[in-house]
């Protein structure tokens, strides 16, 4: 399995190609489709995933659904373009693909690109916020970060949620994070980082 990060220019989200064999995932849809299809050449897109629906990280899901022409994974597909979830207020409504989501609310786990996939709704940032764990490797959208956590002030946001799912995560074992934005951490930098906003949030 490989692991290649794209930086979008748009707020410099992440958008994440798994890949594994001639087969990828697709972590997030922010950056821009000419930088992400040469890391996905030679591999069959299954899937793109989304961490949550804010604008930053589906500005570009239009595009990757027409190139790769795969479904989406979203927590709940009724909360698709609903402006509260894209955060329409502060950047204005986004034009979404129709009929190519997949729910994953109650789904512990998914079978993609010969990948398991542990799937956790992960809530706090944003009410459909998820985490996945690929192997060793955990994607945490803007649940994780370096050294910090997302925010917790925005229409979805919750605090206390924030603060279950951080319980949730402690718990979870991996070598890598990855997030939404910014530089990827450890385990042992996660341990701390969770710890930290545990009890300073
Ligand atoms: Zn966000």
């Amino acid at each position: 399995m490989e692991v290649k990060q794209i930086v979008s220019k748009l707020l410099e989200s992440n958008t994440y190609v798994v890949s594994n064999n001639n087969k990828s995932i697709i972590i997030d849809a922010g950056a821009e489709i000419e930088n992400v299809l040469p890391q996905t050449i030679g591999t069959k897109v299954e899937a793109v995933l989304l961490t949550h629906l804010h604008f930053d990280h589906c500005y570009n899901l239009l595009s990757y659904v027409n190139q790769f022409n795969c479904p989406v994974y979203v927590f709940n597909t009724d909360f698709v373009g609903l402006n509260p979830f894209t955060l329409a207020s502060m950047f204005g409504k986004l034009t979404l693909p129709k009929n190519c989501y997949k729910s994953l609310q109650g789904v512990t786990k998914l079978n993609l690109a010969g990948l398991t996939v542990e799937c956790f709704h992960t809530p706090g940032h944003s009410l459909d916020s998820m985490s996945f764990k690929i192997n060793d490797c955990l994607f945490s959208g803007d649940t994780l970060f370096y050294n910090s956590i997302g925010r917790t002030d925005l229409e979805t946001s919750n605090r206390l949620n924030m603060l279950q799912s951080l319980e949730l995560l402690k718990g979870v074992t991996f070598n890598v994070c990855y997030s939404g934005h910014g530089k990827s951490s450890t385990y042992a930098e996660q341990q701390e980082n969770i710890k930290y906003f545990l009890l300073e949030l």
